[in-house]
């Protein structure tokens, strides 16, 4: 068995320009991990573009039409600002689910261990018919749905340790009790989204199955790695979850461009080697870890690499 490793061209051709969220991102991640040899440890896979109707488990036909028509026509954004929109996005945003949805059944069918997919456009803040901070397609939600349709899971737990609230994965499960969406980020009083406060826990039979952590500018490994083990694996460990999602952004890196955390590569393999252990506890091992954000080239090669050797082993 091994670890699989999820990424193809077609991400490239979601055409930025200059903006944070551009190709360079994965483009940094493979030229380290093949220069560190990693890659050679890994097993390659290319994944393959989500159907329409798995898309629409969790986001509007006419939305996803938007989307389509906004990168066809070239319109450069769509609907905010930070949403730039090339010919290729519509692409680029369909097989970034795709090797997701791969990933989850490959895991699920035991024919590998555990999986990290280096994908974009990223998803945590994409909403069921709105575009948000860089993301079109909430990759991680439709995973989670997938798996409770087709394979029956019914104690997904999706971990985002993204630097920035995953508010677009919070609102598609905060009334469901099936999927625990637990985020750590900075203060939303001090970072983008605005959302993702400890008093945000979810509504009806959801109640208690969202859990926000907010952190203060600032925040070091020490300080994270203490709260995240007295305080929210012990939460994770009482959920039992029976398929362990990771929300996998690298922008609480203390060399990050878009936020104030002091986090290193030390905390995120610390993080990854926990959460891999909870996975072999509760769920047979059974972990996919996604790409979100990270937006300093070399600070963000150096943490995909330090959460692979995690999930390696
Ligand atoms: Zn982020």
């Amino acid at each position: 068995m091994a670890t699989g490793f999820y990424t193809n061209p077609i991400y490239l051709e979601h055409d930025t320009g200059n903006h944070p969220e551009n190709a360079d991102r994965l483009r940094a991640i493979d030229k380290h991990l093949r220069y560190s040899g990693l890659l050679n440890e890994l097993e390659m896979r290319p994944g393959c573009t989500a159907e329409l109707k798995e898309i629409q488990l969790l986001h509007s036909k006419k939305y996803i039409d938007s989307i389509r028509e906004a990168a066809e026509l070239g319109r450069g954004i769509l609907g905010t600002p930070d949403c730039i929109i090339s010919p290729g996005t519509f692409g680029a945003a369909l097989h970034a689910v795709g090797a997701v949805l791969d990933s989850v059944v490959q895991v699920a069918d035991n024919k590998i261990d555990n999986a990290f997919c280096a994908i974009r456009p990223p998803g945590h803040h994409a909403e069921h018919d709105a575009a948000m901070g860089f993301c079109f397609l909430n990759n991680v939600a439709i995973a989670a749905e997938f798996l409770q349709k087709n394979f029956g899971y019914q104690r997904i737990l999706i971990f985002d340790f993204d630097v920035h609230h995953g508010n677009g994965t919070q609102h598609l499960f905060e009334k469901s009790e099936k999927v625990l969406y637990a985020s750590t980020h900075q203060d939303p009083r001090t970072c983008y989204p605005g959302t993702g406060f400890a008093h945000e826990t979810g509504f009806g039979s959801g109640k208690g199955f969202t859990l926000n952590f907010p952190l203060p500018p600032g925040t070091t490994d020490d300080r994270y790695l203490e709260f995240f083990q007295n305080k929210i694996i012990p939460q994770f460990e009482d959920y039992k979850p029976d398929f362990i999602l990771l929300s996998a952004g690298f922008d609480g890196h203390t060399r990050d461009p878009l936020a104030m955390l002091d986090l290193t590569e030390n905390c995120y393999h610390e993080i990854t080697k926990q959460m891999r252990t909870l996975a072999e506890k509760f769920a047979s091992g059974r972990l996919v870890s996604l790409l979100e954000g990270g937006y300093d080239l070399e600070a963000l090669a150096l943490s995909v690499e330090a959460h692979i050797l995690a999930l390696l082993h």
